[in-house]
């Protein structure tokens, strides 16, 4: 039996894949924050690993756009430990 893994769409590019090859962002007081286990209740947006969607959460703040919510610091450092991760 296959086991069918939920999908989740990156909002940059808008391609689909499993969870856990996309990094959840959640809204915490108003600022998008990273969720790292994936758990965190409220609503999420999700994004790739490619590079031009890392790019374009940074410099368009797609996130922000996103969630409708701000988008600060800490989408910054957790894309900037994505980028890292990649090279
Ligand atoms: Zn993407």
């Amino acid at each position: 039996m296959i086991k069918r893994q939920p999908l989740r769409m990156c909002v940059c590019c808008r391609e689909r894949d499993e969870q856990r090859n996309l990094m959840r962002f959640v809204v915490s007081d108003g600022e998008v924050v990273p969720d790292p286990t994936g758990r965190a209740p409220g609503r999420g947006a999700y994004v790739c690993g490619k590079p031009e969607c890392l790019e374009a959460v940074l410099k368009k703040r797609r996130l922000g756009q996103a969630l409708k919510a701000g988008q600060g610091e800490a989408v910054e450092k957790a894309i900037a430990a994505l980028q890292q991760a990649k090279e």
